[in-house]
């Protein structure tokens, strides 16, 4: 007997153990050297200027929104196809979130419908854009970035599920996800089922010095202990006069702010498994083209046809015919796919403002066929083919 096969997990080695424990160790279990270390190498991996480290991937947005200067009111275009986060964050200050359907091939969100939103209103109405590389898969930014000029709009890349993830630009250059050259903002996840796993943790990428420091700011109650930007006078600050230099104790609470920030031991972690994720992303590169080799003359499912460059493959996303029936039966031998996703917009939540189903048929349609196979470094040679198997048994009976 197979051991029961989840669709993703995490990999932690004994370097990862290691890593933790020295930390435990140290001085600092939050707040420490440990917290920077990890923001530059994941800047570098990312090719960013800045990285800001926080709690999870939704703080990440949470903060990025707030750094936007999102409002009450404000517009905020986002695809369905994704984690409710993605939206969240919009409504967490105040914003109504746009859903604009996909494209039928790639699950990411249709330039086109988002182009039609905003030729359709006038100018002002929507604030930002946020793509999501869905699975793994890049959008094109370049082409978002155009278009969010035009309509003086902010992009926030949520690259959740795409570290180490790219696509090519129109001048054939490689351009990694969240490296800050087409978005205002992009974030990532450290939650075990993604490609890096602190337990849980989250990364803000920009190449903007400003709302770096806004974010950094932000992510520590809106409190900072740079002199160069105090407001209240150094008389005030010491208490007295006839000091030149502010109080080395005195900070300021300058803006509202809340404590998203990471611990020093997760860092570690996040550091450590950084230091293997190019590995990671090339046995899962291995993994989808074996999925696709068995599954490619099969008339019964309508795959991303190809194995796609830039692909990081979070997810491997098959369409089917009786997917719920495949589900069932995949369960029964163990082996626990998941649904990625249902459609946001069609959640109670948004329902309730003013959603409902046939608003986004691309999306829709998607969500009754699609289904994510097993898909981490550690699936092992035997249990991907008896995945395989079980999902070709199942369409030999059923025809
Ligand atoms: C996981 C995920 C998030 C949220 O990240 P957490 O760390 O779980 O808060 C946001 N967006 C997408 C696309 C995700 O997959």
């Amino acid at each position: 007997m197979m051991k029961p096969i989840p669709y993703g997990r995490q990999n932690i080695s004994q370097e990862d153990i290691d890593a933790v424990i020295a930390t435990l160790k140290s001085d600092y279990l939050t707040q420490g050297p440990r917290v920077l270390e990890f923001e530059e190498a994941f800047a570098e991996y990312v090719g960013s200027k800045y990285a800001v480290a926080v709690a999870n991937g939704t703080a990440a947005l949470h903060l990025c929104a707030l750094a936007l200067n999102v409002k009450k009111g404000d517009k905020v275009i986002t695809t369905p196809i994704t984690f409710a986060a993605s939206a969240n964050c919009v409504r967490y200050c105040g914003g109504e979130v746009v859903f604009a359907d996909i494209e039928p091939d790639t699950y990411l969100l249709d330039i086109n419908k988002v182009e039609e939103l905003l030729l359709a209103s006038p100018k002002g109405t929507y604030k930002g854009i946020i793509p999501v590389d869905f699975a793994g898969r890049s959008v094109d930014m370049e082409a978002f970035a155009n278009l969010a000029n035009k309509h003086d709009l902010w992009i926030i890349e949520d690259s959740c599920h795409a570290p180490g993830g790219y696509f090519k630009d129109s001048n054939d250059i490689q351009q990694q996800c969240g490296n800050g050259k087409f978005a205002d903002l992009a974030i990532f996840s450290f939650h075990p089922v993604k490609h890096i796993a602190a337990g849980e943790g989250g990364m803000i990428t920009t190449n903007d010095e400003d709302l770096y420091k806004s974010l950094l700011m932000l992510r520590t109650h809106g409190i900072t202990k740079d002199s160069e930007t105090f407001k209240n006078s150094i008389d005030f600050a010491a208490g007295e006069s006839g000091f030149s230099e502010y109080p080395t104790w005195y900070m300021e609470m300058q803006t509202l702010g809340y404590n998203y920030r990471l611990t020093d031991f997760q860092s570690a972690l996040g550091h450590s498994q950084l230091s293997r994720a190019n590995q990671g992303l090339e046995i899962r590169r291995k993994l989808a083209k074996v999925y696709k080799d068995a599954f490619c003359d099969k008339k019964f499912i309508k795959g991303q046809s190809d194995v796609i460059e830039g692909h990081a493959y979070h997810l491997y996303i098959i369409e089917v015919d009786d997917r719920t029936g495949l589900y069932n039966h995949l369960r029964d031998c163990k082996i626990y796919a998941q649904i990625h996703y249902i459609p946001c917009h069609l959640m109670p939540y948004y329902r309730s403002r003013g959603w409902q189903e046939g608003d986004l048929p691309q999306a829709e349609q998607y969500y009754k066929r699609c289904i994510s196979l097993p898909m981490y470094p550690t699936l092992e040679t035997k249990e991907q083919q008896y995945v395989i198997e079980q999902v070709l048994e199942f369409y030999e009976k059923s025809v």
